[in-house]
């Protein structure tokens, strides 16, 4: 029996959009399906690092709301050291971003099947049936690619030990003139939740205002009273127009060793890849949507087997793993990490690396621990005056 498709590809966020890009543009025959109507919101910071931009196989220009060329890291609204980074990053809207991929996606040969959740699967032979809210569908290759409360994620691997952390996130429409101030600049704060980090990231019209919580102590903090006391914080925060406040959960460690099999592939959040020491998850989200849709390929076109996934995804699995170590060395106490860690050139250079692809987690970290003795008795980067911190 002939699928109806080669590939059935669940989510329409950065994961999906970008292995059904690959795999039309390989002349697989692809659907999406994507529960939601497509341009739907996505709970996220919307923050773009330069490798991200690499990474995406078309350009973003139209979704960019704004180019950020420099990080001002800042230590409970105070006492900011700019971090310039190499290559510009961007931030967009998710809600934009997520639609102008689908269409990329679409454009390459993709087929988009909206307001169609996934329900579940099950093998048929060589071939694997789809069961939608919308009716059955045969296909090779299923890509789960649905996000941190993956339903593919939790009939391939039930019993997955999924580490998530929480982030919180506020719009806030700021006072005239804020937003000018910002240029290309992006704010990060080590002072302002303990175990994790704020951001501000200046959009178009408002601020994506929010905090990372890495490390969970046992003092049940309450995350909405920690964002908005670092609100009330910053000079730039307070007395906006509108806020409107949502959390969600990060998942920052794979959830399986074998993240391909039984003709199903798990990418991006459904698989655990978002980077433990920043929160990101959408550069991973991209590059394994890439590396699942060439391991598919190879399937489909010679009968490569699907776990050739696991093995391209190892480097990135290692960068993880150390991304997971320096958090865990951060967030011990952030407020120190500032103090011996960003407070210096050489490791603001090591992040601005990261952050760009130039500088893996594993090099990073390595350097820091092996020189750690001289970085604790390095001189000080001398903080900066700042109208967008205090
Ligand atoms: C507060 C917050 C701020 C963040 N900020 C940043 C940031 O600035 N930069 C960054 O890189 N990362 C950030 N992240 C992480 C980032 O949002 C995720 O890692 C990224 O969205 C993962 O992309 P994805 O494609 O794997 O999944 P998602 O973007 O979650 O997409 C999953 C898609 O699957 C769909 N779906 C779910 N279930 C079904 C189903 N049953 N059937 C059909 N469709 C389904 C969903 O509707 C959704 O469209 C942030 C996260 C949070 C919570």
């Amino acid at each position: 029996m002939t699928p109806e498709f080669d590939a059935v590809v669940v989510g329409c966020g950065p994961a999906g959009n970008t292995a059904a890009y690959h795999l039309a543009a390989g002349g697989a025959r692809v659907l999406i399906l994507e529960r939601e109507t497509m341009p739907r919101d996505k709970v996220c910071g919307g923050g773009l690092s330069a490798k991200t931009l690499h990474e995406v196989p078309f350009p973003l220009a139209p979704v960019l709301e704004r180019e950020v060329s420099t990080a001002l890291i800042a230590c409970g609204g105070a006492e900011p050291v700019p971090c310039t980074l190499d290559g510009l990053g961007g931030m967009a809207r998710r809600s934009a971003l997520d639609a102008y991929m689908a269409e990329q996606a679409v454009s390459a040969g993709a087929e988009l099947r909206q307001g169609r959740a996934f329900v579940r699967y099950e093998r048929a032979g060589a071939l694997v049936r789809v069961t939608t809210d919308g009716g059955p569908i045969t296909t090779r290759v299923v890509v789960g690619a649905d996000g941190a409360a993956s339903r593919v994620r939790a009939q391939l691997v039930p019993d997955a030990d999924v580490r998530a952390v929480p982030a919180i996130e506020a719009l806030l429409w700021p006072a005239a003139g804020v937003l000018d101030l910002a240029g290309s600049r992006c704010v990060f704060d080590l002072g302002v939740v303990p175990g994790g980090y704020g951001w501000i990231f200046p959009k178009a019209d408002h601020l994506n205002v929010g905090l990372y919580r890495f490390r969970k102590r046992r003092d049940n903090l309450d995350l909405r009273g920690a964002l908005d006391a670092f609100i009330a914080r910053y000079r730039i925060l307070r007395g906006h127009e509108r806020l409107t406040v949502k959390a969600r959960m990060i998942p920052v460690r794979p959830v399986a060793r074998s993240l391909a099999r039984d003709g199903v592939v798990l990418v991006g959040d459904a698989a655990g890849l978002a980077d433990a020491l920043f929160g990101e998850g959408i550069y991973a989200a991209v590059r394994s949507g890439r590396l699942a849709a060439s391991a598919i390929l190879d399937h489909l076109g010679g009968g490569a087997p699907l776990a050739a996934y696991d093995r391209m995804l190892r480097p990135m699995r290692a960068d993880l793993a150390a991304g997971r170590v320096a958090a865990r060395l951060l967030y011990l106490a952030p407020r120190a990490g500032f103090r011996l860690a960003v407070r210096n050139a050489r490791v603001t250079r090591l992040f601005a690396g990261m952050i760009a692809g130039t500088v893996s987690a594993r090099r990073a970290l390595g350097t820091l621990l092996a020189l750690a003795p001289y970085w604790l008795l390095a001189p000080r980067t001398p903080a900066v005056e700042s109208p967008l911190v205090g």
